[in-house]
């Protein structure tokens, strides 16, 4: 089938090798099926923060099982003119504390199980930062790189006219993941806007954060998750007397969360050492300038290839030097063989799930602090809901008073994460967890159930 844009560039024959390249690196993908089920194992770590605070086992039940799971098939005209069925995904995991929240994710292993995992995060990632929004997640089980523009365009707006009344400016509200970016979001606005009739159409602007700004989007909002991650590495930093300055860190994942984590890092003056994502990995113990790597990516769809590094196999890339470890590419990455062959000593999860329970009691056990990915990438969502909340009050802030909010927060919580472990003696991910359930119990035994 012949394509007339991509969505994604390709690597393509025109690919420039490296001057540096000695062996080819193995496929850096392993199949997601094969690395368990994410549902379950996220029901365990949040099960281990019940039990630290002796939760209600009523309040616990609501909380184990989603509220409502939607799977939708729906056709799309491919650029040959045969239409083509898709499955998209919505779980609304809780909405106890605000309208469901959370990311769409276009990617070809997307599942049920994943997207349970997913929306539960979101709805502890809001309960923690105290943000009136609850948990989502979902997405559409395609390669966008496989897809023209003009098929990625349309699977978008089907995707959003099958979601209908299942998504909702007040009621659930889906932001970009894997797999989708600032234009999906534009093209679902753009295509709910123009089914709730010509009076509403403003008002219902808000139905995705993570627009461009053209279109109603939040300044800061594209590199928000980078810049929470990186709002806690310096936390860290000051909370153990170290400088960034001269301090080398690795990034999985080069896509919106790693190539921001790896800007804005390089320019506190850490080194980017080593990298890799879906095409391979490089390293370069000299750094990697982030922006030159960045304008690689755009042009070929991965890291490999870059001339300025040397191309390495994944378990080299988990044995670099390196002081810090961002995973920002997808979840499960880090079991024990991983996690006895890191070198760091710290790992910030840009990710969401990228540790195993089993990986990340060898990491503690080493004395590797790891900061969670509810906290560590809720950057993302704190500056979704001030787009939201701009949307709704016809507002536009400045991108200084953006950052300047996002700062605040990402440093309270961290203080309160901080506080509330040391307090317990728990680890952090189970701090956490802890404090979002604490408050999620709260509001439940105060409200009750209906009727
Ligand atoms: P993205 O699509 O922009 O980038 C994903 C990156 O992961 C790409 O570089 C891709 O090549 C790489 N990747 C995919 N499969 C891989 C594999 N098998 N091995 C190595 N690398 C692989 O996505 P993103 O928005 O940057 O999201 C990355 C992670 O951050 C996800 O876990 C996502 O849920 C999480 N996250 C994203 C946001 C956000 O605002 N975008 C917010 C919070 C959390």
């Amino acid at each position: 089938m012949s394509k007339e844009t991509r969505a994604t560039p390709q690597k393509s024959a025109s690919t420039p090798a490296s001057a540096t390249v000695s062996t080819p690196p193995p496929p850096a993908n392993r199949s997601l099926k094969d690395r368990g089920n994410l549902f379950e194992i996220a029901t365990k770590q949040i099960e281990k923060a019940a039990r630290a605070i002796d939760m209600d086992p009523d309040v616990w039940a609501i909380l184990a099982q989603p509220k409502n799971e939607l799977i939708t098939h729906f056709p799309v005209r491919m650029d040959d003119g045969r239409f083509e069925m898709f499955k998209g995904y919505r779980v609304q995991h809780n909405n106890l504390l605000g309208p469901f929240k959370g990311g769409l994710r276009f990617h070809q292993e997307a599942n049920l199980d994943e997207m349970k995992a997913l929306a539960a995060w979101m709805t502890y990632k809001c309960a923690l930062h105290d943000i009136p929004f609850g948990g989502a997640k979902g997405g559409v089980k395609c390669n966008p790189s496989q897809l023209s523009t003009r098929e990625l365009e349309r699977v978008a707006r089907r995707f959003t006219h099958a979601l209908g009344n299942n998504i909702g400016a007040e009621w659930d509200i889906p932001a970009p993941d894997v797999g989708t970016n600032e234009q999906v979001m534009v093209w679902m606005m753009d295509t709910y806007m123009n089914v709730v009739g010509q009076m509403e159409k403003n008002s219902v602007r808000r139905i995705v954060t993570g627009k461009t700004i053209a279109a109603g989007g939040s300044h800061g909002r594209r590199e928000a998750t980078g810049q929470g991650v990186v709002h806690c590495i310096s936390e860290w930093a000051l909370e153990h007397s170290k400088s960034l300055d001269g301090m080398h860190f690795i990034v999985q994942g080069f896509g919106n969360v790693g190539s921001y984590t790896a800007r804005l890092l390089t320019k506190m003056g850490a080194v980017l050492v080593g990298t890799g994502d879906a095409g391979g990995y490089i390293a370069n113990p000299e750094g990697i300038n982030p922006h030159k790597l960045g304008e690689h990516v755009v042009k070929h769809g991965t890291v490999a290839g870059y001339s300025n590094a040397a191309a390495l196999s994944r378990g080299e890339f988990f044995s670099l030097d390196a002081e810090i470890f961002v995973p920002a590419a997808l979840e499960l990455e880090i079991g024990p063989e991983e996690a006895r062959a890191l070198k760091c000593e710290l790992i910030v999860e840009g990710a969401n799930g990228p540790t195993y329970p089993e990986g990340e009691e060898i990491l503690l056990e080493r004395g590797v602090h790891i900061i969670p990915d509810i906290l560590a990438n809720s950057g993302g969502v704190v500056v979704s809901y001030y787009e939201w909340l701009q949307n709704k009050r016809s507002e536009r802030w400045e991108r200084a008073e953006v950052q300047d909010r996002l700062e605040r927060r990402m440093q309270k919580t961290y203080a309160h994460v901080r506080q509330y472990a040391a307090k317990r003696k728990i680890d952090w991910r189970t701090a956490c967890y802890g404090i979002a359930l604490e408050r999620m119990q709260t509001a439940y035994h105060e409200r009750g159930i209906f009727p």
